[in-house]
This record gives structure tokens, C-alpha cells and sequence, in this order.
């Protein structure tokens, strides 16, 4: 993957993605942060983008208006922590922590995204964990194993091995809408699609899951607002 910078008000990286399956160049600007990524043919030579992107150029500046500003978290700033905005403050210890409604973060600012990147996980870990343990022993089901990542396009996965994935960014949404994300990968062991039987096992362990639903589609994309990595 490479990049082309578009020059301007203010500069715009692209980054630049060669598919096997592009018949031609096409552009996207992630809804989500965004992002904007052309995509060429294998054989196409890089000029060819460049000049397409120059092209695009107040159509990808239109639409990179309307995804949200990225934000970093920064001491005196705030942070989405189960569905509520909380502070940022300097802290005591080596570690970020919750305390009576703030977040604490030791005082050095370059480790603080990091810090606080590590402390989402570690407490999405142990609610995720919670609430699959949990469902699954309603439905008397099994999964193997929890894993958690950062992924741009989707909240939770469940393979066919009985592996279920979940993102990190959960636990910045509200706690009911976590318990959803679970409840439908934890309800994907007995029904591998989501058809009507499908969403009766999930209405079954999570009875307002379409309101949830609807919380993610409408609001999700500001859990990827936040930046905790040098991208
Ligand atoms: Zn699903």
C-alpha cells in the first residue's frame, strides 16, 4: 500500500490500494473518519491515480466535510466511556484508570493514547467476556475463545470454529449496547446467517436488540473518532 498526498487546504493523504478485482480506479472517503482511499487495477501506473485524485479533488474534500474530526485524547479533553463523555485528568501511578467519573492518566502526554488504548481493552475484555459467558449459558452453547481487535468495518465476529471477535470500541458505547454486540455473535454458535430464526434466539437473550442495532448504525462511527495510534 502506498500514499499520494493531495496538496491544498489542508493537505489530504490518500492512500493508495492495488485490488485484482478493480477493473478501473474508483475513490472512497470512509463515512467512519474519513479516510480516503483510491483503489487501481494491478498493472494501472501510480500517475494514473494521482491524476484522478487531483480530479475528485472538491469531491473527496466535500465528503471528507462531512465524516466527524478525528480526536486524540489529551489531558483537560473528554472521552466516550460507556455512553457517556468523561474528563481527562492527571493522575497518580503508571496506568490510566476510571475513578469517581474521570478518567486518570499518568502526566507523560506521548504515552497517553496508548495508556488509555490499554485500559479500554483490558475493561471491554472483561465485559465482553462477562456477558458472552453469560449468554452462552443461556442458550447452552460453547465458543472457543475471545479475541479483541480494532476493526474499521464491523463490531463483533463469530467463526465457524466457534471463535468470537469483538472490537475494543465497545466499551465506549453504552453498557446495553455491548451486551448486544455478545448477545448476537454468542447467538451466531447456533445460527451461522441472520435469518428470522436467527433474530428470534437473539430477541430471546436480548429482547431491545433492534434499538441497539440502531444505536450502532446511527452512532457508531463516533467510537472510531478517537485515534489512540500514530495513524
Ligand atoms: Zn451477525
Amino acid at each position: 500500500m502506498g500514499q499520494i498526498i493531495l496538496k491544498g487546504e489542508p493537505d489530504v493523504p490518500v492512500v493508495l490500494r492495488r485490488s485484482r478485482r478493480a477493473r478501473r480506479i474508483s475513490l472512497r472517503v470512509s463515512g467512519l473518519d474519513g479516510r480516503v482511499t483510491v483503489t487501481l487495477p494491478l498493472r494501472a501506473p501510480q500517475h494514473e491515480a494521482e491524476s484522478f485524485v487531483r480530479e475528485k479533488e472538491s469531491w473527496i474534500r466535500a465528503n471528507m466535510a462531512r465524516a466527524p474530526e478525528p480526536l486524540r485524547p489529551a489531558v483537560g479533553g473528554h472521552i466516550l466511556w460507556q455512553g457517556r463523555e468523561i474528563g481527562i485528568r492527571v493522575g497518580g501511578g503508571r496506568f490510566a484508570r476510571i475513578e469517581a467519573g474521570v478518567l486518570l492518566v499518568p502526566p507523560d502526554p506521548v504515552s497517553l493514547p496508548a495508556r488509555v488504548a490499554a485500559l479500554m481493552k483490558q475493561v471491554a475484555r472483561e465485559r465482553l467476556t462477562e456477558a458472552a459467558d453469560r449468554h452462552a449459558e443461556r442458550l447452552g452453547c460453547r465458543f472457543s475463545r475471545i479475541s479483541l481487535r480494532d476493526p474499521r468495518s464491523r463490531w463483533g465476529s463469530c467463526s465457524s470454529e466457534g471463535n468470537l471477535m469483538f472490537s475494543w470500541r465497545l466499551i465506549m458505547a453504552p453498557p446495553e449496547v455491548l451486551e448486544y454486540v455478545a448477545a448476537h455473535e454468542v447467538a451466531h454458535l447456533l445460527e451461522m446467517n441472520h435469518s428470522p430464526a436467527y433474530w428470534r434466539i437473539v430477541a430471546g437473550i436480548c429482547p431491545d436488540y433492534k434499538q441497539h442495532r440502531r444505536w450502532l448504525r446511527e452512532n457508531g462511527r463516533f467510537l472510531h473518532r478517537y485515534r489512540f495510534g500514530n495513524g
